[in-house]
């Protein structure tokens, strides 16, 4: 960094020349946006350019860019204790451990690792081997929704269930199966929201049956369906959901990694509906980015199978050299302490539904054919003409994006699915955005859309 200096097109260059990025190719011509600093809602690039981040990086600054206390709560735990495994233990996860168990609202037991994939991978081979543990020999499979995005190692890309973010990587784990969400924008004409819902519910049980009860071991599922384009459901799918799960013996793994620590309006998702999860995967919001560390929370009775058991095999024999690190856990207690103090959930579901109201005023405009929310998440979904419900072209959403950039507002887009359904925009600033920066977002967004 220092070698670079304030030199942009050096930096340019070098990043050409020695960065692999994320998911998008980038070029001289077209390079990617390199931050140095950033604080509150706002980033700034290496020219000096400011944007609002109406992304939250991707979905995860929860409490905004510049904590000064973040990074003391890091820097004291990095001088007293920098490093211990979790095959034993340390005061901070312990501590942090408690506080998600106090988060949750239920008798939880906390694993740690470091990414949403691998939580979401300790939840897989947790859900198996306890299924094992009871004696449900065969219970391998795993029932995921198509539009969810669960991670990227292998087997939280096959419970992905995003067609083109899995081209040229199959075949992938086996078991996992999928089923249709709940898009009630994209209902048959004729059928109520909840009637739509509940059908959609149905089909995991449909799907239950036809695959052999004792084959299932657990469905997951995010909340509200986030980068695959911010599916909401109806409140009785849920429960019918969980209600299915229980009646066949099929644990229900929620997928928090988006939706937790205020992102949706409650502490987590899945608060907002009836249903309690025997596995619950968080990351991002949980240090709000600032470090990496991710948890995988397990029903109390369903962690009790493994440590009582007297099989030598019986324990959860899962390593994980990074996961839990203590200067990542010290902050993520800080990080949930600044969510509490502030009053960020409550803020999320203000700020969301102020930004909701705004733009539902857009679905006059002849593009915009659904207005989304759930908590501060918002998707515009983009169409060719409203009866049809054609997809946009991508051309016109990137189109959108840049055009927002150009105007200092970083916006995204939902992510891979099947071609042509690449047409629904996103929103998730952080969580303690000020009202100017949701009037920020607002205004331009509307006069982007407009032709301002
Ligand atoms: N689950 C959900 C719902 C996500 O959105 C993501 C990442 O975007 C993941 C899991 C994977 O998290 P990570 O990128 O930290 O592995």
């Amino acid at each position: 960094m220092q070698s670079l200096g304030n030199d942009s097109e050096l930096a340019v260059k070098k990043d050409q020349k020695y960065l692999w990025h994320n998911i998008t190719p980038y070029s001289e011509k077209n390079p990617p946006m390199i931050a140095a600093s950033a604080s509150g809602s706002w980033i700034t690039d290496i020219q000096g350019n400011r944007f609002l981040d109406g992304m939250s990086g991707l979905w995860c600054v929860n409490v905004g860019y510049g904590r000064k206390e973040l990074a003391e709560a890091a820097y004291n735990q990095l001088l007293a204790l920098p490093y211990f495994p979790l095959t034993q233990s340390h005061l901070p996860a312990i501590a942090l451990a408690e506080k998600l168990n106090e988060w949750l609202g239920d008798d939880y037991v906390i694993f740690f690792s470091n990414s949403g994939s691998e939580a979401n991978e300790a939840a897989f081979k947790m859900a198996r081997q306890y299924q094992q543990q009871i004696g449900q020999h065969y219970r391998h499979k795993f029932i995921a929704r198509y539009r969810g995005y669960h991670g990227s190692s292998l087997g939280a890309l096959s419970a992905t269930g995003q067609a083109q973010r899995k081209y040229k990587y199959e075949p992938l784990a086996g078991g996992f199966l999928h089923v249709a969400p709940p898009d009630s924008y994209r209902r048959p004409a004729g059928m109520t929201v909840e009637e739509f819902n509940l059908q959609c519910a149905q089909s995991i049980e449909d799907m239950i049956i036809w695959e052999g009860v004792e084959t299932v071991a657990a469905v997951i599922m995010e909340p509200v369906i986030t980068g695959g384009g911010v599916i909401v459901p109806h409140q009785v799918y849920l429960d019918r959901v969980q209600e299915i799960c229980r009646k066949h013996g099929v644990l229900l793994i929620m997928d928090e990694v988006i939706c937790g620590f205020g992102r949706s309006g409650r502490k987590f998702g899945h608060h907002n509906f009836n249903v309690k999860p025997d596995i619950v995967t968080m990351a991002k919001g949980l240090t709000s980015a600032y470090l990496p560390l991710s948890a995988t929370a397990v029903r109390k009775d369903i962690y009790e199978v493994f440590k009582d058991n007297s099989d030598d095999y019986g324990h959860f024999r899962h390593v994980n050299t990074f996961g839990g690190n203590p200067a990542s856990c010290a902050l993520a207690l800080r990080n949930l302490e600044i969510i509490e103090q502030e009053k960020l959930v409550e803020r999320a579901d203000l700020l969301g539904k102020r930004i909701n109201t705004e733009f539902t005023e857009l679905l006059d405009h002849k593009l915009v054919g659904d207005v989304r929310s759930f908590g501060l998440v918002t998707g515009v979904e983009l169409v060719e003409d409203k009866v049809g419900k054609k997809p946009v072209d991508l051309s016109i959403v990137k189109g959108i994006i840049a055009e927002c950039k150009s105007k200092g507002l970083i916006i995204g887009k939902n992510g891979d699915t099947v071609a042509g359904f690449n047409n629904v925009l996103t929103f998730a600033p952080p969580l303690s955005s000020t009202d100017e920066d949701i009037e920020f977002i607002i205004d331009t967004f509307k006069s982007v859309l407009n032709g301002g």
